[in-house]
């Protein structure tokens, strides 16, 4: 199958005439060749956002929160083909697929709903016969840069808000999840959206991605994906002082007190640092357990982490990592942590399939926490078991990355929850969960290298996505 860029509601071949090979991650058999876009694709697919900008954003937002509502409705009609396609480009089971793409339909309706909102401020003013108000403004063609970890949240979490603001959107699909991208272009259609609102760019992030980087006419680039890449992003958009939001890794720490849960604790400890085989920036690479329950916490952890089931059926506990590469990384990085004395806590037990980019879950132990391997995001399911003994050496581990974007503690102690929360160094921090993000409604985002400072999704999202404008009438 060929897998097209989306410009102006039409299919369109790649004008480099070259293709790249997108494989299933969970047996490598060949699913599609997807477009390997150059800067003139992208420069096209800009022209075209530029033209549906002005009767886009010319409709009140509540006619286009109509037409939200009807992408919601869309998706939710087309949800098991879009369930099968996550499923298949990712490794996922259904299951899990249906439930990233239900994730994807709340963040629609949630945006189409801000349709009646927007809100803004009435100011007062020193002069007693001035009225004042802020509005806002769309910014223009915005682009828009995504990776495959949830593919299709990633792209709701982005679109949805983009375009409820009134912009046009030129999106940089994820090479490994090119298929779901292009049906997403096409749904728009479906709901009703113009030629030009919705474009997708397939492609490389150092060649298409780029590109819609350097445009002059993207007058905002919202960026989730790796720190790397995210800080060359910022450079390069802010040259042209260009609005730009950074969402980007992270390296995350569960904290186990004496006084928790324990099935609850290891239940949330098996999901923060395995689901999704550990490919999630709220992953938690580091355990930390309090000394007292250490032994017991441990003994309870080892034995259903070795027996998890790995595979794409609905009852294993994770899939593949997403490509060869993520493969390669994550199994390297378990030689250098052996290599600097880490012991393993288990061998797995269970089988692993044959084929496929499987990595079993694996946890270290005996590690240095300061070790500079520990500051590295590895994005696979691989985590460091630590033991301390007081709330403040907790802290010191957990706050010892140059990230911060999130932590969960396990306590029943209200003032030693309420202590981590002030003084955790991240912008999530749960208590008694996991490390797991946001809903459509709530910011997320973090410190450091985890970002710029922005929040996505939430209402906050709408100050990403539109210039304010302060306006006022004088009586004379
Ligand atoms: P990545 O940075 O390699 O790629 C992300 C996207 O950027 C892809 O679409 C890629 O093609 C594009 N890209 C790559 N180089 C580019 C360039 N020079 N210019 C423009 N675009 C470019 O990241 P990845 O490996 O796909 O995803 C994993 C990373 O994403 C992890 O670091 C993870 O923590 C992060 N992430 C962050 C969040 C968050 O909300 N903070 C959510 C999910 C993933």
């Amino acid at each position: 199958m060929d897998v097209c860029n989306w410009i102006g509601n039409k299919a369109l071949k790649p004008q480099s005439k070259l293709w790249g090979i997108k494989v299933n991650p969970a047996n490598e058999e060949i699913i599609s060749r997807f477009a390997h876009s150059n800067n003139e694709d992208v420069k096209h697919a800009v022209s075209e956002a530029s033209k549906a900008f002005k009767e886009w954003s010319g409709l009140t937002p509540i006619a286009r929160g109509s037409l939200l509502f009807r992408f919601a409705r869309e998706l939710e009609k087309q949800k098991s083909k879009l369930a099968w396609c996550v499923s298949t480009e990712t490794g996922k089971s259904i299951n899990q697929s249906l439930g990233e793409v239900q994730a994807a339909i709340a963040q629609c309706e949630f945006f189409a709903s801000e349709g009646r909102r927007l809100y803004t401020n009435s100011l007062t003013s020193e002069n007693p016969n001035k009225t004042a108000q802020t509005i806002r403004v769309p910014h223009g063609v915005v682009g828009l840069i995504v990776p495959a970890n949830t593919p299709i949240a990633n792209i709701a979490w982005k679109i949805f808000p983009a375009l409820i603001c009134g912009n046009t959107v030129v999106l940089k699909a994820s090479e490994d999840a090119p298929q779901l991208a292009l049906m997403i272009g096409k749904i728009g259609k479906k709901s009703g959206l113009p030629a030009g609102v919705l474009n997708i760019i397939q492609g490389q992030g150092k060649i298409a991605g780029e590109a819609l980087v350097l445009n002059h006419d993207v007058k905002c680039i919202s960026f989730t994906g790796s720190t790397i890449v995210g800080m060359r992003i910022g450079e390069q958009v802010s040259r042209r002082l260009g609005r730009c939001s950074l969402e980007l890794g992270g390296i995350n720490s569960i904290i186990i007190l004496n006084d928790a849960d324990l099935e609850n604790a290891i239940h949330w400890t098996l999901s923060s640092a395995f689901s999704n085989a550990g490919q999630r920036c709220a992953s938690a690479s580091r355990i930390l357990v309090q000394d007292k329950i250490y032994k017991s916490f441990k003994i309870k952890l080892k034995r259903i982490a070795e027996n998890l089931k790995l595979g794409v059926l609905n009852d294993d506990f994770f899939g593949p990592v997403i490509n060869k590469k993520q493969y390669d990384i994550s199994n390297q990085h378990i030689i250098n942590l052996k290599k600097i004395g880490g012991k393993a806590l288990f061998t797995f037990k269970n089988k692993i399939p044959k084929k496929g980019f499987y990595v079993p879950p694996t946890i270290f132990e005996s590690i240095n926490p300061n070790s500079k391997l520990l500051k590295e995001e590895v994005f696979g399911p691989i985590a460091t078991l630590h033991n301390f003994k007081n709330i403040n050496q907790a802290l010191r581990i957990a706050n010892n990355t140059n990230f911060g974007l999130t932590a969960a503690v396990h306590t029943n102690d209200i003032n030693k929850s309420l202590y981590f929360i002030h003084n955790l160094r991240a912008g999530v921090v749960n208590i008694n969960s996991g490390t797991f993000g946001s809903e459509p409604h709530m910011p997320f985002g973090g410190f450091g290298y985890s970002g710029n400072g922005a929040r996505e999704p939430g209402t906050q999202a709408i100050d990403i996505y539109t210039e304010l404008k302060n306006y006022s009438f004088t009586k004379i």
